[in-house]
């Protein structure tokens, strides 16, 4: 699996890491996401996305059970506190919370989920206070336009923002025009979630679907990993593909591997237009 350094932080992170969101609830389902995010550790996507939000902890707790099967300090753990939970004592009492569910000591990143009502500087300076406790290695971002993003970093004294975790994919390509290029100069990881549109990945019906099957076919590849590939293709971008499937898990790892023509990125890029530069963000 490829890697690249993840932002400033100068840690090599896999290109492709695995999201946890919308996993199966019950135990059967919940074995089968296990068994499907170590079989993508296995293939190299050690970055583990997660959130106190998603289903209620349990899919922190998973990631637990994960960490506990694997040798320490192999996973990049990634989780998120809910703006809701972001005062400054709220954020410290969410992330213990979260590390009580992961069994884990430390976080490598944590994120704020998106921008709430507690005043940025409040949580930032939260997150600063978690680096100095050993809690997270590293802090950062989630669903921050360039604006949101220049406030944070103002907000940080000792630290710096690792990341930026937005929406990006096929069919929201809004980051690419601005945040993506202020990103690059800055230093912050851009970590596109929910890279197959979470539902709504184009099938081979849609001209667009058939144009990634056709595109995949020549290398012997998948529509999805033409797309995953599309969107890896700029320095600094780092994808987070959810499955609870093994053998989908094993097709996303192998989707770095390979390259697309200059002429192939072109058609996709008109197949699936960027929006004007100055669109919002969007967000899920
Ligand atoms: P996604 O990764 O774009 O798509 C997930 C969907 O694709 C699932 O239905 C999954 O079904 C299917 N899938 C995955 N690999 C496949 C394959 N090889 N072949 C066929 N189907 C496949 O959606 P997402 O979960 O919204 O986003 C990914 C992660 O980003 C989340 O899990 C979460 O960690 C993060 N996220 C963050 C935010 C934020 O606000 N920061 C928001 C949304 C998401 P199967 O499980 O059946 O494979």
């Amino acid at each position: 699996m490829r890697t690249q350094p993840f932002g400033a932080t100068g840690v090599a992170v896999p290109v492709l890491g695995q999201g946890t969101w919308q996993l199966p609830a019950d135990e059967a389902g919940e074995r089968g996401a296990l068994e499907a995010l170590e079989a993508g550790v296995e293939r190299g996507m050690t970055h583990l996305d997660t959130a106190e939000m998603y289903g209620r902890g349990r899919a922190e707790e998973l990631v637990g059970r994960l960490l506990a099967r694997r040798p320490r300090g192999e996973l990049f753990v990634v989780s998120k506190v809910l703006p809701s939970n972001a005062s400054r004592e709220g954020t410290r009492r969410a992330c213990e919370r979260s590390l009580r569910r992961l069994g884990a000591e430390r976080l490598d990143v944590y994120l704020l989920h998106w921008r709430g009502s507690y005043p940025l500087e409040e949580t930032m300076r939260a997150l600063e206070d978690l680096v100095a406790a050993g809690k997270t290695r590293f802090v950062g971002v989630s669903n921050f336009d360039v604006d949101d993003l220049k406030e944070a970093q103002r907000a940080l004294g000792r630290e710096r923002i690792a990341c930026n975790q937005v929406l990006y994919h096929l069919g929201a390509r809004a980051a690419e025009s601005e945040l993506l290029p202020y990103c690059q100069r800055e230093g912050i990881a851009l970590v596109a979630y929910s890279p197959f549109g979470s539902g709504d990945f184009p099938d081979e019906r849609r001209p667009g679907g058939a144009l990634l099957a056709r595109i995949g076919r020549a290398h012997g590849k998948s529509a999805r990993q033409v797309a995953l590939r599309f969107l890896l293709r700029s320095p600094g971008v780092f994808a987070i593909p959810k499955t609870a499937r093994r053998e989908h898990a094993e097709e996303n790892a192998a989707a770095a591997d390979f390259d697309l023509s200059d002429d192939e990125v072109a058609a996709i890029d008109r197949a699936f237009p960027a929006p004007p530069a100055g669109t919002p963000l969007g967000s899920i």
